[in-house]
């Protein structure tokens, strides 16, 4: 049962094989039992939870039916949930509990899903290690002495340990890609606008995208269904006809076009990743894609432009924890702007204050037109390299990190090091394009190895069908640590 598909699960629940009450049982004792080590969940409420599962037996026992209904979740705690902790991995939100639903929770909800719990991450989304969560780190399931990435570190280990049968997780500029890879799972970010970012708390909001994690393109693709949709409540959501997200599974690879970017394939890269996307591009030519060289020649210039954007963006966002309304207060302060201060110094932790500053910087009176504008201008270079590629490929192949899996402490006294690790997602985010990470082999120190996909904007149904097709041939997505089953 921990290793089975959603589809499989949705079956199982539909011939009364097993009930909600009793797949969500039997997922929070592996919670209970293997999260004290992982650190996985921040949050879970047992009888929360098993309420929702009665729910959801109910509306089968009515005769309704759905291919989510009953099945269990866990949302990122970057998602306000009605009634739960939502912390995102901050002690300025502690103590926070929402009192509505974010609007992909709310959809889950509609479409019967039961929430296992919320998920640790880094601290408001930033970091690649989710080193900075207030809430202490997350262990990687594959070896407990590195990182499962970040942000959504949390939402990564709980798949790999086969703790949810799949989560959401969110990315701004790799945090779902990203993770996927280094814990050996399938994760998808959506073309931006595709899922709505209401009740999604804000880091960087032009480049924030929420999307499914888990253990294959077939059950990103049924999640996708219930996230994806227009939304009056985010002014950047798309109205656009509802897409059937596994409509093109099934059709074969012949013909198509993959890109390999040479800016991607150069120095940087790991040798053991090299090896697994590799080897991995050879099975799609066996399943008779063909692959073409490519140039993004501005994508050296992403990462520079994304730690400009992100932080000025962040900086804005993040002024609304003030003390006042919600959130962390000094217990002792002096006047009101002494509140402020003390209020945030105590609230956020390191690598957001370091954001907040860059961002603050980079938008003053003397520098927004040297770097913040600079910044936008390449951010269009980018989308316009893009625009160029996809019209000699299909879909783009890359590795999802440079690197498996690193160790604790090994980047985190140096943020350009740790900022690094997402240099094959970042240009994605920056253009507003779709892009998935699944599992194509393993590395050093028998670590996963993801092999990042992206697709042209509204391509999410060919590039799932290009993960599927090759998820068929192998056999990468459905391995296990050796201590998950
Ligand atoms: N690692 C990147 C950062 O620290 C991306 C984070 C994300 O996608 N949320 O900003």
């Amino acid at each position: 049962m921990i290793n089975a598909s959603l589809k499989q699960l949705s079956a199982a629940l539909g011939a009364k094989q097993i009930s909600a009450v009793e797949l969500a049982s039997l997922f929070l004792d592996r919670i209970e039992q293997r999260n004290p080590v992982l650190n996985a969940f921040v949050t879970v409420d047992r009888a929360r939870t098993l309420e929702m599962a009665k729910g959801a037996d109910a509306r089968r026992a009515k005769g309704e039916s759905g291919p989510l209904l009953g099945i269990p979740l866990a949302h990122k705690d970057i998602f306000c949930t009605e009634g739960w902790l939502t912390t995102c991995g901050s002690k300025m939100l502690a103590n926070f509990v929402s009192p509505y639903d974010a609007t992909v929770v709310e959809k889950f909800k509609q479409a019967g899903v039961v929430t296992l719990g919320k998920l640790n991450m880094d601290e408001f989304a930033m970091g690649s290690s989710n080193e900075t969560s207030h809430f202490g780190p997350v262990k990687n399931p594959w070896d407990l002495n590195r990182v499962p990435g970040g942000s959504s570190g949390g939402s990564a280990a709980s798949i790999a340990a086969r703790l949810a049968p799949a989560v959401t997780g969110t990315d701004t500029g790799g945090s779902i890609r990203q993770p996927a890879s280094l814990c050996g799972l399938t994760g998808l970010k959506p073309t931006y606008g595709v899922v709505s970012r209401y009740g999604m708390i804000a880091f960087a909001s032009s480049l924030d995208q929420a999307g499914p994690m888990a253990k294959s393109a077939e059950d990103c693709a049924l999640m996708l269904n219930a996230m994806a949709g227009f939304d009056v409540r985010d002014s950047t959501s798309l109205q656009r006809p509802t897409e059937d997200y596994t409509r093109d599974l099934d059709l074969p690879l012949k013909g198509l076009r993959i890109g390999l970017p040479r800016e991607f394939f150069g120095a940087g890269m790991d040798d053991d990743v090299r090896a697994a996307v590799d080897a991995a591009l050879a099975e799609y030519r066996k399943l008779g894609a063909v692959t073409v060289e490519i140039d993004l020649p501005n994508s050296g210039l992403s990462v520079p432009a994304y730690y400009v954007i992100a932080p000025a963006e962040a900086s804005s966002n993040l002024s609304r924890f003030d003390g006042v309304r919600y959130g962390h207060r000094a217990a002792d302060y002096g006047d009101l702007n002494d509140m402020y201060s003390k209020s945030r110094a105590e609230g956020f932790g390191a690598e957001v204050k370091r954001r907040i500053l860059i961002g603050t910087y980079v938008l003053s009176h003397g520098y927004y037109d040297a770097y913040y504008l600079q910044a936008q201008k390449i951010r269009r270079l980018i989308a316009n390299d893009f625009v160029e590629a996809f019209k000699v490929c299909d879909v783009i192949a890359s590795p999802a990190s440079p690197s498996v899996a690193f160790r604790f402490g090994e980047k985190s006294a140096d943020p350009v090091q740790m900022y690094l690790s997402d240099i094959y997602t970042i240009s994605t985010n920056l253009a507003g394009l779709p892009g998935m990470s699944l599992p194509c082999g393993f590395g050093n120190g028998g670590m996963p190895v993801g092999l990042q996909l992206i697709g042209s904007w509204f391509g999410e149904a060919r590039m799932l069908n290009a993960a599927h097709q090759y998820q068929l041939a192998t056999d990468w997505h459905t391995r296990m640590p050796p201590d998950a089953g």
